[in-house]
């Protein structure tokens, strides 16, 4: 899909080049997190688009995790049934694919990263998460990717939605399709933050939907990706949803899992 764009841009390359040098001498690129100017030229390309000291700021040493729910777990204890914290919750989700745990710096990230004026901030993010863990999502052998929904009222208060700006990096980096509308939301409900954690499911109950104009989810594996997976209420009432509407399996990416 993107082939016959890169031909077209082809002539018109030195160009945007020069385009592009000019608005970084008017506007210099920063940091998305701190605002502190980054030079290019010294950026790893890990960093993406955070500078250094933010990067090392929200990256920790990646440890072993859950690989059902994405929380830590000793570095020998296998988890493919998942660990002692989320045994005994029946997810419906294959997997959890995240960056890293909702706390210090990358917890500031996340919440910031929501605003509306936010969405390089969410784009480094999601690129961090692809270098961190390019290999799993990989390995998921995803057909599609597809945003948690939110009701289209926030849509029309809030334009950018973070999960969907993270479901937009993934799928250029698979190189997969991203059906924005794979789900809906179909009623507005409480913020799932504002809710003890038995009151979460309830409050999702028949929430989501996949809307008939939308393609098939049937027999593809799915990536439904989010910013920040809680206590997976959200994340499983969408996976019964995809699994309901014929979709072989659902995996879950995320920036950052609360611990
Ligand atoms: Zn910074
Ligand atoms: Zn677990």
């Amino acid at each position: 899909m993107n082939e016959p764009h890169g031909l077209l841009l082809q002539p018109i390359r030195p160009l945007l080049h020069l385009g592009r040098a000019a608005l970084h001498f008017v506007f210099p690129p920063a940091c998305p997190l701190c605002q502190a100017d980054v030079d290019h030229s010294e950026v790893q390309p890990v960093s993406a688009r955070l500078c250094g000291k933010c990067l090392s700021e929200v990256s920790k040493p990646r440890g072993n995790r859950c690989r059902r729910c994405g929380l830590p777990v000793g570095p020998y204890v296998r988890s493919d049934e998942g660990c002692p914290k989320c045994r005994s919750h029946k997810f419906r989700f294959q997997q959890v694919i995240r960056f890293g745990l909702y706390d210090d710096a990358l917890r500031q990230a996340c919440i910031r990263a929501k605003a509306t004026t936010q969405f390089p901030l969410a784009a480094a993010l999601a690129n961090l998460l692809w270098l961190s863990e390019q290999l799993d999502l990989q390995a998921a052998n995803v057909d599609v990717i597809a945003p948690v929904p939110c009701h289209w009222t926030r849509r029309v208060m809030r334009p950018h939605h973070a999960a969907e700006t993270i479901s937009r990096v993934l799928a250029k980096r698979l190189k997969k399709p991203l059906h924005r509308s794979l789900l809906c939301k179909k009623r507005l409900t409480t913020d799932q933050s504002d809710l003890p954690a038995a009151q979460r499911r309830l409050n999702l109950k028949d929430a989501f939907a996949v809307p008939w104009h939308s393609r098939s989810p049937t027999g593809k594996t799915v990536l439904l990706v989010d910013d920040i997976l809680t206590t997976g209420t959200t994340a499983n009432e969408c996976t019964r949803t995809l699994l309901n509407a014929g979709a072989k399996q659902v995996i879950v990416a995320v920036i950052s899992v609360v611990p």
